[in-house]
């Protein structure tokens, strides 16, 4: 399998003035197609730094992809220095020159002698030429090593990496890399990876635990010559996650707990409603995200203070004065109230501490979730054990969603 490394250049990019998007696209792009990126690295606007750069991706890689610096002014130097590496010269291409001049004239501007740098191509070399922009990119081969330069202005470098760097590698390289995601919730990550702890060890297909806001998700991948023979690989690792990780798992490459959500309640023809305290329209507007939730979405209700608890949802008002607001009961009356009014299959409602104060002189992090359904109704207490209101806020909703879900899948 051919490896690659991607070397983003630009001293704005280590300033962090400028966030490398393009080193992101390449990887998945490259992934897409078979190829392994294997190193990124980032470096400043500095010959020697940048030459050591690639020199090191060069010992350890069959291709190495720049993107930055192949720009007009004196600190725009990728092509320069990697012409020397590979033991290229460079030469006025006629051409870019040509489309250069042009490009200024398009635009009623006079065009600074020092641009024309830009239209030095490395001899021998394959030119890539620029559509959207003054600076061709470049491919130069040695010792079945290759460096492609690809200018850094996200817009030029996706036109240029799909129309003309694409195809190139393309015709150098064989197989494709699937992915499959399984998200779970209600496990840790560490507990996650420790049960599927013999499936870390393989390497076609890797198997990779990480953790996301209150979920884990466990990423599958195989290469193969055809996406057939990689789904084939991961078929039966897929099948051993799900026969250990089981009810913890809520989808495979599902986007997220709502869209999973809302999915279930399509097919099975049902309706959610929603009574909101801490998170007061967290959880209605992560539902109405996905396209689709109108046919099943009934209402939400935020009712933050008591007396609107009583009034819109009938809690009653000795259950506040008994257990206060962030109870399992009021938590139980709200998701009941909420049904009724809606007449809603599934209800559930949020009662909790956001922080970052405490409140009733119950914790930060504090929450009950009441769910109704055709079953009755029936309470979870967790605490999130963390001050951070919007990490509560997320979480809770996300806890929320994943007891809808629990009972969509018992209709
Ligand atoms: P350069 O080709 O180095 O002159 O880059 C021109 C402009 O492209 C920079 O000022 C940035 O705005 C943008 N750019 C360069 N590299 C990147 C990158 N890796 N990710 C996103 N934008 C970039
Ligand atoms: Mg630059």
């Amino acid at each position: 399998m051919i490896s690659c490394e991607i070397v983003s250049v630009g001293t704005e990019l280590l300033l962090g003035d400028i966030v490398d998007t393009n080193a992101p696209y390449l990887s998945r792009e490259l992934a897409a197609m078979g190829i392994a990126v294997l190193h990124r690295s980032t470096v400043g606007d500095n010959a020697g730094r940048l030459r050591d750069a690639v020199e090191l991706a060069l010992s350890r890689s069959d291709i190495v992809l720049l993107t930055g610096g192949l720009g007009p002014t004196a600190d725009d130097i990728t092509k320069e220095v990697c012409a020397q590496v590979m033991g290229f010269e460079l030469v006025r291409d006629e051409e870019s020159e040509n489309a250069m001049r042009a490009f200024f004239k398009t635009r009623g501007r006079p065009m600074p002698e020092s641009n024309l740098k830009q239209a030095d191509v490395p001899l021998g070399g394959i030119v890539f030429r620029n559509d959207h922009g003054t600076a061709p990119g470049a491919a130069m081969e040695r010792d079945g090593k290759c460096v492609i330069l690809l200018p850094g202005p996200p817009n030029e470098m996706r036109a240029m990496f799909t129309d003309k760097v694409k195809p190139y590698l393309a015709a150098k390289t064989t197989g494709v890399i699937v992915s499959h995601t399984v998200r779970t919730m209600g496990i840790g990550e560490s507990d996650m990876a420790e049960r599927v702890a013999p499936l870390l060890e393989g390497s076609n297909p890797t198997v990779a635990p990480y953790a996301k806001q209150g979920e884990a998700l466990l990423r599958v991948t195989a290469h193969a010559d055809t996406a057939a023979q990689a789904e084939a690989i991961i078929a039966p690792a897929l099948d051993e996650i799900r026969s250990i990780l089981g009810g913890y798992i809520y989808g495979i490459d599902v986007a997220d707990i709502q869209h999973a959500v809302v999915q279930g309640l399509l097919e099975k023809k049902l309706h959610v409603a929603t009574a909101e305290s801490c998170t007061a329209g967290y959880i209605s507007k992560r539902i109405t995200e996905v396209a689709g939730a109108s046919d099943v979405f009934a209402c939400g209700l935020v009712t933050y203070s008591n007396d609107m608890k009583e009034k819109l949802l009938g809690v009653r008002h000795e259950t506040l004065a008994a257990h206060g607001a962030v109870s399992a009961e009021t938590a139980a009356e709200m998701a009941a109230g909420v049904k009724r009014v809606s007449g809603a299959e599934i209800a559930v409602a949020v009662t909790g501490v956001a922080g970052p104060g405490c409140s009733e002189n119950k914790p930060v992090g504090l929450v009950y979730i009441g769910i109704a359904d055709r079953d009755g109704v029936r309470t979870v207490r967790f605490e999130t054990g963390r001050k951070d209101r919007e990490f509560n806020r997320y979480v809770t909703a996300s806890r929320a969603l994943h007891l809808v879900w629990q009972s969509i899948q018992n209709y």
